[in-house]
């Protein structure tokens, strides 16, 4: 049953030092207040305990962000609309102004605070996963003194954290060392605004030398409180970020969240978007790694690209001409010129990319094929060592029987077949006349060429 407003008592001293002496004198008796959009809703459900409020709405010390060279320091009073049109926030704490951004309507914006948020504590929290990201530390301020205390160890259970009856959070400090990284963040709601999150994922990471580094992942509705998915973390880190590795981060994240059925969404559902999340997080990562190689190649002089991208291929032609396209910025341009010039060049040019392979089941590559043409087609074929004997002679045969009805060497995009699956299609092609199985051979190639343009993009 809801309270008469007259049961409650509400001040304001108008300075923070007033506030926390207030507290001191009386520990757990005054309930602080920011901007209300929580304690006001326990209000109106008539579930709100405390009698006694504290404002803490407008003092200035609590409303202010400062910037130094290491760090932002951002007063735990602070709305949302004060963090997200903050331009120093904006650009080195992307995360916490996407966070800030959807964080309920612009009403709201303008009078949730971060602080009320971080004790607030739901575990569908907006900013907290962004907070958890950035290694954000919380200055405690009490009559006893200031403390700092790392966010990762301030929630220590569902709506339980390291706060004692007498202390205010004064302040959230960000340190200034994540500019570079690639950041991700999604909100999955039951719409885009105004909505409590079912799922909500924040992740940044970088690449180095082709590889993971420092990749951080936090979510939030998936336990009591948002979390750091730290071995998921674990396994990307120091790895080339490929299918294969999405593939088996995908049941990695899901199997550290403890999601439960609730009215927002089911525990089934939210796991499974969660998983989606973090192999979106991993698909942009290695996205941005991609355009890097790009970037890269289209700086090179054309003979350099040309030769840099022609064991994708094999042919000169189509080596020189997709490097002649530069500068070509995306993964898509660059995968539909590579189509467009393949389909155009002449018989010789098709005939010169097939000869560069070795025959299928045969380890010796051909002397014209470049060292990275190689390793690549010992990896494609590595479904041919596993065969039996048997196959294995059968496939030597059936190769030899092709060259000499076709005069060239068996092309087929072997990544993921079977030996057994390759001599079946070696035998029915054997069947073609000359010009179909030419055309063939030229789909055959341009899958190859797709593959390993998709592999040298991703080093
Ligand atoms: C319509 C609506 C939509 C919302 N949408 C979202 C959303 O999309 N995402 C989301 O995360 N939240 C959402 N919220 C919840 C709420 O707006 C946020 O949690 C907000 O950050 C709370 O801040 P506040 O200043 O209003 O907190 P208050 O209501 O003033 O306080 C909340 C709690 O924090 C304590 N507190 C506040 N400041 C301090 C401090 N400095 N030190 C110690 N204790 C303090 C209070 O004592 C209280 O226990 C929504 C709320 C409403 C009403």
């Amino acid at each position: 049953m809801r309270a008469n407003p007259v049961d409650y008592e509400l001040v304001a001293p108008g300075s923070l030092s007033a506030v926390v002496s207030l507290l001191a004198q009386q520990p757990g008796q005054w309930l602080p207040v920011a901007g209300g959009t929580d304690v006001m809703v326990q209000y109106a459900a008539g579930k709100l305990a405390a009698r006694k409020l504290v404002s803490l709405w407008n003092l200035p010390e609590l409303r202010r962000i400062e910037v130094s060279d290491t760090e932002v320091t951002i007063g735990a009073a602070c709305t949302y609309t004060d963090v997200r049109e903050y331009a120093v926030i904006a650009q080195g704490f992307p995360l916490l102004a996407a966070a800030a951004s959807w964080t309920g309507g612009i009403a709201n914006q303008n009078r949730g605070t971060l602080g009320g948020n971080i004790v607030n504590a739901s575990p569908a929290a907006d900013s907290l996963p962004a907070l958890l990201i950035y290694a954000a530390e919380l200055i405690l301020i009490s009559a006893r003194g200031e403390r700092r205390v790392p966010y990762t160890s301030f929630h220590i259970g569902y709506k339980k954290m390291l706060l004692a009856p007498d202390e205010l959070i004064r302040a959230i400090c960000l340190p200034r060392r994540f500019s570079g990284y690639i950041s991700y963040s999604r909100k999955v709601g039951a719409r885009n605004a105004q909505a409590i999150s079912k799922v909500c994922v924040a992740a940044i990471g970088q690449l180095v030398d082709g590889v993971a580094n420092d990749v951080r992942i936090a979510a939030g509705s998936v336990a009591p409180i948002p979390i750091r998915l730290r071995a998921t973390e674990r396994l990307v880190e120091g790895k080339v970020v490929n299918t294969d590795l999405i593939q088996r981060v995908r049941p990695a994240a899901i199997s550290e969240v403890r999601p439960i059925d609730d009215i927002r969404s089911t525990a089934a559902y939210r796991s499974a978007v969660l998983g989606n999340l973090v192999a979106e997080f991993l698909q942009q990562l290695a996205a941005a790694g991609a355009s890097t190689v790009l970037a890269r190649w289209n700086a090179l002089s054309p003979e350099q690209a040309a030769e840099q991208i022609l064991p994708c291929c094999g042919s000169s032609a189509w080596a020189r001409r997709l490097s002649a396209l530069r500068p070509l910025h995306e993964e898509g341009a660059l995968f539909s010129a590579s189509d467009e010039i393949w389909n155009q060049l002449q018989p010789s040019d098709w005939r010169e990319a097939f000869s560069k392979h070795p025959r299928i089941g045969e380890s010796k590559v051909p002397a014209a094929a470049s060292s990275q043409s190689a390793k690549w087609s010992a990896k494609e074929q590595n479904g041919v060592g596993a065969a039996a004997e048997s196959v294995q002679q059968a496939l030597a045969a059936a190769n030899r029987e092709y060259e000499r009805l076709f005069g060239r060497v068996f092309i087929v995009c072997a990544t993921g077949k079977s030996a057994e699956e390759m001599l079946n299609i070696l035998r029915q092609r054997m069947q073609n006349d000359d010009a179909t199985e030419f055309q063939a051979a030229a789909q055959e190639q341009r899958k190859i060429t797709n593959l390993r343009l998709k592999k040298w993009l991703n080093p």
